[in-house]
């Protein structure tokens, strides 16, 4: 059976879950809602994508300007087994309850809180948790990337304490309000809440975070420093981190040493928006000292909680109960693990 998903929120997150989607045989794009008539709009209809309007205000500036509007989000939670919210940082806590009214599942984004629905997802280490659930949440990208390195390690390694510095984008390729724009700007919070975020995924994981924001709006990167029993080598760390295609490891001969070349790799690849949905890792930098293990990795911080959502989606529906087979499919279908 093809499971009904609609998307609440076209936006960065938005736009690139309801791509993914098109490409699943198991789930079906029922629609998408704007808050504004603006291009992502225009291309949305372009694409044949249902669109709706957040509330019936809206649906009259849309149809004014010319859309053909199919009505509003409540019209299209009265069609789909799911929503996927990925409105603005805090809206989906609004929209929650709308949800339970109308008996939909949703998941929301990494902007919402924890408490909102209890449960914090990621593919890698609660897919199981999450098969039938009414509402999770996928961590932010940060997270996300922090997540799937740690859990590979930590599945593979017997490691101990984590400690992590973000090196923050000051905002997406189309945030021209945001910073900073010459500076660099610490999070004086310290350690920062990335730390507290991994550990509603999994509990276990011993972690501090700090971060720091810079003029840069193409990719975050982190710093990792894992503390590590002895017999561990790089061989084994990089043999365990190859096997996970959502992780792209990074060799020196390719000449790739910045986020910035990555960019133009995925261009280059024909990656649609310069999508990475895997997290690159620099080999050369995964070193094994008295201090544990260290390495650097860098997060396209628009797309890898792609993979996270249509998983998400299979687990609460149950389209799949095998965590290594949603991930395979989504792998396959969406072409992760085929950069270089
Ligand atoms: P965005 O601003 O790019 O997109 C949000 C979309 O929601 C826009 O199309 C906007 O028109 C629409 N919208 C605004 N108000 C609305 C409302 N009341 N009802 C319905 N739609 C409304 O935001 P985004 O970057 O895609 O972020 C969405 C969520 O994903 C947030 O929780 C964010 O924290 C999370 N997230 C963002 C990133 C990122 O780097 N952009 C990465 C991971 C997670």
């Amino acid at each position: 059976m093809v499971s009904k998903i609609g998307i609440n929120g076209y936006g960065t997150i938005g736009k690139r879950v309801a791509d993914a989607i098109k490409l699943q045989d198991d789930m079906e794009l029922v629609g998408v809602t704007k808050n504004t008539p603006n291009f992502e709009a225009k291309l949305a209809e372009k694409k044949n994508y249902d669109l709706y309007s957040s509330t019936k205000k809206r649906y009259d500036k849309f149809v004014e300007k010319g859309y053909k509007v199919e009505g509003t989000l409540d019209d299209l939670i009265d069609k789909v087994d799911l929503i996927v919210d990925c409105t603005p940082a805090g809206i989906g806590k609004r929209n929650k309850k709308k949800y339970e009214e109308n008996d939909v599942k949703a998941i929301f984004q990494g902007g919402e809180s924890h408490e909102l629905t209890d449960f914090s997802f990621n593919s890698s280490i609660n897919y199981e948790k999450a098969l039938g659930r009414d509402y999770i949440r996928v961590v932010s990208c940060n997270t996300t990337a922090l997540c799937r390195t740690i859990s590979r390690l930590k599945n593979n390694f017997q490691i101990g304490k984590i400690r992590a510095t973000m090196i923050r984008r000051g905002g997406d390729p189309d945030q021209d309000d945001r910073g900073p724009l010459n500076a660099i700007k610490p999070k004086l919070e310290v350690p920062s809440h990335h730390g507290p975020d991994v550990q509603s995924v999994d509990s276990e994981i011993d972690i501090e975070t700090t971060a720091v924001k810079v003029p840069t709006t193409i990719m975050h990167m982190h710093s990792l420093n894992v503390e590590v029993s002895k017999d561990i080598t790089k061989e084994k760390i990089v043999s365990t981190l190859r096997k996970d295609p959502r992780i792209l490891l990074i060799e020196k001969d390719t000449g790739i040493d910045s986020t910035s070349k990555l960019v133009e790799l995925a261009r280059d690849e024909g990656r649609k928006r310069y999508d990475i949905w895997e997290i690159p890792i620099w080999v050369k930098s995964i070193e094994v000292t008295e201090g544990g293990i260290y390495l650097f990795q860098a997060v396209h911080q628009e797309s890898d909680v792609v993979p996270e959502n249509i998983d998400g989606i299979r687990a609460m529906l149950e389209l799949e109960n095998s965590r290594g087979k949603s991930k395979q499919k989504t792998n396959e279908t969406l072409g992760i693990g085929e950069l270089l």
